[in-house]
């Protein structure tokens, strides 16, 4: 199915200048490289990117502003948060247009992305009054031992375009609440959404009297992204992307000492068991496989299924694909928006024609619509392919809405292949065997950072820590104790005796 019209560019393009005449931002026009929308292919503004002297000027005032940050109360820190939610919340309408714009999310995902944001704020403000150190036990009589947590330094941010705003909002509201300062290096494929939230949390800086160079915006490709990896004034480099990116990046911030938080690309999989609840499972499959058209880390790309049901639940999955509403993100009967580019939809057919020739078989999908009246724009129908085997094409991270199904006998088995690639972000397990439920969640069940029960793969919730083995980077963000990759630990030993105690009963003097 596909809906009505698409909008034109000239339309997105006023509706863009509109949202972010509304949130106070200007954009920087130059040269440098084109704002585009994916939504019709083409350019909406040529933007100025940053040069070597913008972000030699970035980092100097932003080291700057952490001395004077890292020293005011971690509690004040958050009131700066918290008034950056507010505003998230007063603009939380053309903060989502312009995501639908720029990453052709349709518009309850884009506001979902927005309310990330808020909500990461909230939990932001109250971690600035929760930053806990612990006091030890000391060996020794009349000590105290311990540990501090003290603000980090300037946070590089390095982030994917297809969650333009909310990772920005994960790494930002926390880094900020524990003292640090960020400079951000957006998506070159989203760089107005990184306009209008750095516009956001200046008037928040502004407002609470916050140093103004706290947050730091830098437009710009790759290039923008090295000079951050490379400078030993970036504490930290928390980078998204893929894993290509993550592993040019670690090694060079690795070279130097510094410290890394990588976010990288996933593969991720569901089990589907005998007892599992099938209405439950179709609709948690098709919005975590083909939702966001497929573009999100933790989108899912392989399911793994028991022989007794796979006919019937890849019956009822083909069925529900087969009526996926395919178009104009703006429609609000659209279900699946377009590729972020036509590289990708490239990528999608190249991976779909491997699979092929390995000796899977195409159920639903696969196709490109509205070609004629957007060449430019790339909208694919999501496809599920069958394999026999999990080969080299399903082992690895293709950005589109592919779904290999595979098929299992024994649980045994289930889990060997869930666990059989290289990347280990988000899993889950359809069952209502609690044994098969309590395995898949044990040490020796799924290896990815993120495990669940009867729902899919995507669509976490900030409370808890995001991010996944292997491949995936091993980065934490977002909730449970991730701040602690924002701040550095210093363990302090006390003595309140008149006595010098060695520790180990040393004897010196
Ligand atoms: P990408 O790797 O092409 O680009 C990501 C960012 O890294 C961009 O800002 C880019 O300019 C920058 N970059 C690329 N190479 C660099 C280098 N050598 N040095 C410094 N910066 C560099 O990724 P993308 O296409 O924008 O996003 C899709 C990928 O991101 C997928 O693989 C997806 O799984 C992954 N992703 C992961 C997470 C996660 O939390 N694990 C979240 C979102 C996206």
């Amino acid at each position: 199915m596909t809906g009505t019209a698409l909008p034109t560019t000239e339309d997105l393009r006023a509706r863009a200048r509109t949202s972010l005449e509304r949130i106070g931002a200007t954009v920087p026009e130059g040269a440098g490289f084109q704002a585009r929308t994916p939504i019709t292919g083409e350019d909406l503004f040529g933007l100025a990117a940053a040069t070597a002297t913008d972000v030699e000027e970035a980092l100097a005032a932003s080291r700057e502003a952490f001395h004077a940050w890292r020293t005011t109360p971690a509690p004040r820190r958050g009131e700066l948060v918290r008034r950056l939610g507010e505003l998230l919340r007063e603009n939380k309408s053309d903060l989502a247009d312009l995501i639908i714009i720029e990453a052709g999310k349709i518009r309850s995902e884009a506001l979902g992305e927005v309310q990330e944001m808020i909500d990461i704020c909230d939990f932001a403000v109250g971690l600035s009054r929760q930053l806990y150190g612990r006091t030890i036990a000391s060996e020794r009589p009349g000590h105290r031992l311990a540990e501090t947590w003290h603000p980090l330094g300037v946070v590089g941010v390095i982030s994917a375009f297809n969650f333009p705003a909310a990772v920005w909002s994960w790494n930002t509201a926390v880094a900020l609440a524990c003292g640090d300062t960020v400079i951000w290096k957006p998506s070159e494929l989203t760089p107005l959404i990184s306009l209008a939230c750095d516009r956001l949390l200046d008037r928040a800086a502004e407002e609470v009297g916050a140093p103004r160079d706290v947050h730091r915006l830098l437009l710009g490709d790759r290039t923008v992204g090295e000079r951050l990896v490379d400078d030993p004034r970036v504490a930290l480099v928390s980078a998204t992307g893929s894993t290509r990116m993550g592993r040019e990046v670690g090694p060079r911030v690795a070279a130097r000492f510094g410290r890394t938080l990588l976010e990288l690309g996933g593969n991720n999989a569901a089990v589907v068991a005998p007892s599992a609840d099938l209405d439950l499972a179709v609709q948690g499959i098709v919005f975590a496989a083909a939702g966001t058209a497929g573009q999100r880390c933790t989108t899912l790309r392989r399911l793994i299924v028991h022989r007794d049901i796979a006919d019937t639940l890849v019956a009822r999955l083909t069925a529900a694909y087969a009526k996926l509403p395919i178009g104009d993100p703006f429609d609000h009967n659209t279900l699946v928006g377009p590729l972020i580019t036509t590289a990708a939809l490239d990528g999608m057919r190249d991976a779909v024609a491997r699979a092929q020739a390995q000796g899977g078989k195409v159920l639903v999908g696969g196709g490109r619509r509205l070609a004629d009246t957007a060449p430019d724009a790339a909208y694919a129908e999501p496809v599920i392919v069958r394999v026999d085997q999990q080969t080299d094409v399903v082992r690895e991270e293709t950005f589109a809405p592919i779904l290999y199904v595979l098929t299992y006998d024994t649980f045994e088995e289930a889990i060997a292949l869930h666990n059989d690639v290289p990347q280990g972000l988000s899993s889950s397990i359809f069952t209502r065997d609690q044994q098969e439920a309590e395995r898949f969640l044990s040490c020796e069940g799924s290896d990815c950072g993120i495990a669940n029960v009867n729902i899919g793969t995507s669509g976490a919730e900030i409370g808890g820590a995001f991010g996944g083995e292997k491949e995936t980077g091993g980065g934490r963000e977002s909730g449970s104790d991730a701040w602690r990759a924002y701040m550095r630990p210093a363990t302090n030993t006390i003595n309140y005796s008149s006595r010098l105690a060695l520790a180990q009963n040393v004897s010196f003097l």
